[in-house]
């Protein structure tokens, strides 16, 4: 397992990959590490960015595996590209590609969702029917919004009457610029919420409400529009030093924080949004209202018997070893990604730290020794903050930020080149990733 000087250097690495192409040492070095021999049957529900990832680094490592990947969904979504199509920065189309298209060689797609797992019979079943069984299995099938949470909301309201979620995909998020675009030219009141489960990128409300905001202030003109966030908790982000830093840019920016606020429920016609609050539900009034919904592990996984059974009982993620990804009570089982039961890490970013350490233990237990990798919740997160301007922000699972950049990139300060790695460097990384070079 390579150790933290190892990752900070890999994780520099990353951005030369990013700008001029080059392979990480660390792909170099596995590439010239022999494959190990197995018959293993090697099960993979979802094909996002953990499970493709995950694919593309197995195919490297083992020799005779049948390793099966398990997606209905044929497109590939690049999500964290959303926030700047509901900013009018790029289009729908930057955030698609196909499925197939990051596929290894020795990798077999089963084009269907697993409706369900078994996990005591080590089978998964699809729904056509297929029963796959497997000696390994790595769940990795991201997260659901549940919009249905939200009374009166529908996902044919985006778009339309000042609504907007550009969590919903990429016609979504382009149809979120429709409508967040017309409140930033005409101005009124804008409202911007988050939910009170664990969600992908928290950062992303944040985002959206600066970049609206930042857009408003030059089309409408100040003075002519008021925004409000309203967080779900007494916090605006989890990191209490970046918390604080998001509130004073608030503050600056003349964007108003309602706290304890989670959206129940919207009335379209009127333009009311209804909050639960401590002190009861709270109706206010938008001309754009930009909704994240609740968010919590498929169906399939819920129904599986593998979520935690005494923590996020309401959202079902994967009980796994927090360091380590490897299932508590079925251990030929990991989760990678969103679905994963763990403090942290709902990010592409996290994904990509989290692949490297289950692809050592699985390889181990095959090899039939230990694996000491870890994940130390490493996470990040460009917070945008303006067109051109963002704070490159990573932290583990203790709050520490660690910073990849120390004395180059510092991570509290709004800078140009921390936009440049959210808009031009994160993709090329993520797809680098998806292969398994990164
Ligand atoms: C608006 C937004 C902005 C973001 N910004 C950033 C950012 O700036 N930086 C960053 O690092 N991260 C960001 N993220 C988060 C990042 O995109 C996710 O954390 C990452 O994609 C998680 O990977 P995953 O493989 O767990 O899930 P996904 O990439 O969502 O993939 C899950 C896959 O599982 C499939 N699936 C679902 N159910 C089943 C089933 N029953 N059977 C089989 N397959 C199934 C789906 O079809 C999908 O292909 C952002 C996300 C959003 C929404």
């Amino acid at each position: 397992m390579a150790g933290r000087t190892d990752f900070l250097a890999s994780r520099r690495a990353v951005l030369g990959l990013a700008a001029g192409g080059l392979a990480t040492a660390a792909a170099l070095r596995r590439a010239d590490a022999a494959r190990t021999a197995t018959k293993a049957r090697i099960v993979i529900v979802g094909a996002g960015a953990a499970g493709t990832a995950m694919a593309n680094r197995l195919v490297e490592r083992l020799d005779g595996a049948t390793i099966t990947l398990v997606d209905g969904r044929a497109e590939h979504w690049y999500q964290p590209g959303l926030s700047l199509v509901a900013a009018g920065l790029r289009p729908a189309s930057y955030t698609v590609s196909k499925t197939t298209d990051w596929l290894p060689q020795g990798v077999t797609l089963v084009p269907e969702a697993a409706a369900a797992i078994d996990p005591v019979a080590k089978t998964v079943a699809t729904t056509s029917g297929k029963r796959l069984p497997y000696d390994f299995l790595i769940v990795a099938p991201g997260l659901v919004l549940d919009y249905a949470a939200i009374e009166g909301f529908s996902l044919d309201l985006i778009g339309r009457g000042g609504i907007g979620s550009l969590y919903a995909g990429p016609d979504y998020a382009a149809k979120t610029w429709a409508v967040a675009s017309a409140f930033a030219d005409k101005g009124g009141k804008g409202l911007f919420t988050r939910p009170a489960t664990e969600m992908k990128c928290a950062g992303a409300p944040l985002k959206h409400t600066f970049l609206i905001e930042d857009i408003a202030g030059r089309s409408a003109g100040k003075g002519r529009y008021e925004i409000t966030y309203a967080a779900h908790n007494d916090a605006l982000f989890s990191v209490p030093i970046v918390s604080e830093k998001v509130r004073m840019l608030f503050q600056e920016r003349g964007i108003k924080t309602v706290y304890s606020h989670v959206l129940k429920s919207v009335d379209p016609g009127r333009r009311i949004a209804t909050f639960a609050t401590p002190k009861g539900d709270q109706q206010m009034e938008y001309d754009y209202l930009h909704v994240i919904p609740p968010q919590r592990a498929p169906e399939v996984i819920r129904q599986s018997g593998l979520s935690w059974g005494d923590r996020w009982k309401d959202q079902g993620w994967v009980e796994v070893d927090q360091k380590t990804l490897r299932h508590r009570r079925f251990p030929e089982v990991f989760a990678i990604g969103d679905v994963a039961g763990v403090p942290k890490g709902k990010t592409a970013a996290s994904v990509k730290w989290q692949v490297p350490v289950v692809e050592d233990h699985l390889v181990a237990t095959i090899e039939g020794r230990q694996s000491s990798a870890a994940y130390d919740g490493y996470t990040s997160c460009p917070l945008i903050t303006r067109v051109g301007r963002a704070m490159l922000v990573e932290f583990d699972y203790n709050n520490n930020l660690t910073p990849s950049f120390p004395g180059v990139i510092a991570p509290l300060e709004e800078l140009w080149i921390s936009w440049l790695m959210k808009e031009v460097a994160l993709k090329a990384t993520y797809n680098a990733m998806l292969r398994g070079r990164a």
